[in-house]
Order: structure tokens, then C-alpha cells, then sequence
């Protein structure tokens, strides 16, 4: 079970005594198999909700369950999340090969060569099966993206993350990698977190919607039913 449960979680950021309250008492259920979407404006607290529920970012107050496991002291690399960041955050020194290899050798004791195996699949799977030994700054937007995205699924994890995985595309390949996501999270049957202040994005790919302000839930539902009664 993947189900993730928020409970009174908050996030208070000190920087020099300046204090920023970006994540305020939020509870909510993430249910097994969703794709659900936060969307809020910037700087609502969108991000750290989800750097939260990934374990890049403690948690002041409250509590994260993932499945029936409190994750809040529980690093990142053993959470069984994958997250796909804004800026992809591939590594430049390293092949598309080893960036998609790189997390699996860490944190499995599969071998080498299941390793290559899986990177392989995942690779024609996401359409980057001939980049495997480039290296990120030689391919475009879109193909890192798919790199981005495929060592998310490589690690054939329990949870996805999403922060804004669009937003560096241009329109076109922003509608056509939606519509990918949308196939594959309906494949993989993942639990899906996505955050984005897009509504077009957040409408066409999500079971349920959650409205961000100021570190708050302002509304949960459908599509249909938040975008019927703003
Ligand atoms: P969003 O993802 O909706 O754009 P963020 O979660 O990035 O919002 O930010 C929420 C608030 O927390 C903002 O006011 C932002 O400036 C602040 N914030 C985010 N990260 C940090 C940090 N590392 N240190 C201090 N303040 C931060
Ligand atoms: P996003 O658009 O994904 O919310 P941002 O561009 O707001 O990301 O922030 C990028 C990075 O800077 C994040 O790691 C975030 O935690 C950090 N950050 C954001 N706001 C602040 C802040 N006011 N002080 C320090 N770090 C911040």
C-alpha cells in the first residue's frame, strides 16, 4: 500500500530570525494509485509540501505516513518515493546511462547487469533508448526531461513526485509530455504527487485536485468539481 497521509504538517522556514510559516497545519490523504495535484501560485508552499513528503526538507510539525510507515525521520533514499525536479537535476559529469543507473546502485542490490537491463527497458520506453552514452547538456529540453523522468521509474518506486516537470518545456512539448505522464502514471499505477501552477495541466492529468495559498489547503476535489465551484 502507497497511500500517504499528511496529518497537521507544517513548515517553518528561520532564515536569520526572519520567520516564514510556508507549510500551516495541512492534512490530507494521498490515496493508493491517485494522481493528485497541488496548484497554487508561487510561493504558496507547494514545493515544500512535496520536498517534505520526499524527505529533502524536515518537518516542523505533524506527521507523514507512507503506507503505514511515519516517514518522519525516514531519509529520502529510503522512503521508496522517486522525484522528478523542475530543473531535472541530472548529473553533467555523468552519462544518461549512469544517471538513470546511479540511485538503482545505491539503493538496491540488484546486479550490474539486471541494472543495465532495467536502465535499458526504461530508456526505449521513454523514447531515449539511442542517448544512453551522451551526456545531459547534449540533449535538448525534452530529452532531459525523459531522462529525468525515467530514473524516476527505473527505481520502480511506490511514489512519484512532480515538481513542476513541464514548466522548462515549450507549449507544444509540454501538451505532448502530458499527455506521456498521463499514459504512464495509468500503466504503472503509481501514486502520484504533482505540483504545478499551471490549471490547463492540473485539469487535464489529475483524479483530484488540492488548491494551495499561503501554506493552506483552500479546496480539495475532481476536476470538475474545483474548476465547477472556484
Ligand atoms: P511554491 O512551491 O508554491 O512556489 P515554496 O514551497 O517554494 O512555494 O515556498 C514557500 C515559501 O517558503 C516561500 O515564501 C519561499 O520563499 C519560502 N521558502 C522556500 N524554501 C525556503 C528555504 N529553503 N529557506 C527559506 N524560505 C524558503
Ligand atoms: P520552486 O519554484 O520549485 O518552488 P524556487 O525557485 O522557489 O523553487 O526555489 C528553489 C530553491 O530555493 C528551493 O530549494 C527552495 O527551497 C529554495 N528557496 C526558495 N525560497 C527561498 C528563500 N526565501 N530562502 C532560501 N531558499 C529559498
Amino acid at each position: 500500500m502507497s497511500e500517504i497521509t499528511c496529518t497537521d504538517v507544517s513548515k517553518l522556514y528561520d532564515p536569520k530570525g526572519n520567520s516564514i510559516l510556508a507549510v500551516d497545519e495541512v492534512s490530507l490523504t494521498i490515496r493508493d494509485g491517485e494522481f493528485l495535484t497541488i496548484v497554487g501560485p508561487s510561493g504558496s508552499g507547494k514545493s515544500t509540501l512535496l520536498r517534505m513528503i520526499a524527505g529533502l526538507e524536515d518537518i516542523t510539525d505533524g506527521e507523514i505516513r507512507i503506507g503505514d510507515r511515519v516517514v518522519n525521520d525516514v531519509p529520502p533514499q529510503r522512503r521508496d518515493v522517486a522525484m522528478v525536479f523542475q530543473n531535472y537535476a541530472l548529473y553533467p559529469h555523468m552519462s544518461v546511462q549512469k544517471n538513470m543507473s546511479y540511485g538503482l546502485k545505491l539503493t538496491t542490490d540488484l546486479s550490474t547487469e539486471e541494472i543495465n537491463q532495467r536502465v535499458e527497458e526504461t530508456a526505449e520506453m521513454m523514447g531515449i533508448g539511442d542517448q544512453l552514452e551522451k551526456k545531459p547538456g547534449s540533449l535538448s529540453g525534452g530529452q532531459q526531461q525523459r531522462v529525468a523522468t525515467g530514473r524516476a521509474i527505473v527505481r520502480d518506486p511506490e511514489v512519484f513526485l512532480f515538481d513542476e516537470p513541464l514548466s522548462n518545456l515549450d507549449a507544444k512539448l509540454r501538451m505532448s509530455m502530458r499527455t506521456e505522464l498521463q499514459r504512464l502514471q495509468e500503466d504503472l499505477e503509481t501514486t502520484s504527487v504533482y505540483v504545478t501552477h499551471d490549471q490547463t495541466e492540473a485539469m487535464t492529468m489529475s483524479d483530484r485536485i488540492v488548491i494551495f495559498d499561503e501554506g493552506e489547503i483552500q479546496q480539495v476535489g475532481t476536476p470538475e468539481e474545483v474548476y465547477a465551484n472556484p
